[in-house]
């Protein structure tokens, strides 16, 4: 059993879903991590890390984008297709 170096609380691996909001947008992404039952600190290896920080980068692209398809004439069309697959360029 891990213990938290704060509290002295049991450390246990966790999957936790966290809000992140980029632009008046919000997108649930999964943060897999040890986290302290008692305090709720969030101990992320760096492999964590970066698994979460590609659903961020991910997201903010896709917001970037939709965002700014109006000013790029169709530019980024290609993009744009993919989008709609996902169903998400039909907020426009
Ligand atoms: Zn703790």
């Amino acid at each position: 059993m891990r213990v938290c170096p704060i509290c002295d609380g049991e450390i246990k691996r966790e999957e936790k879903k966290v809000t992140y909001r980029y632009k008046e947008h919000t997108r649930d992404i999964v943060q897999s991590g040890e986290y302290c039952t008692q305090c709720h600190e969030g101990f992320l290896s760096p492999k964590d890390l970066k698994i979460s920080q590609k659903s961020i980068s991910d997201f903010r692209r896709e917001i970037d984008n939709l965002l700014t398809t109006d000013e790029n004439g169709g530019a980024n069309s290609n993009y744009f297709k993919k989008l709609n697959l996902n169903g998400i360029a039909r907020k426009l």
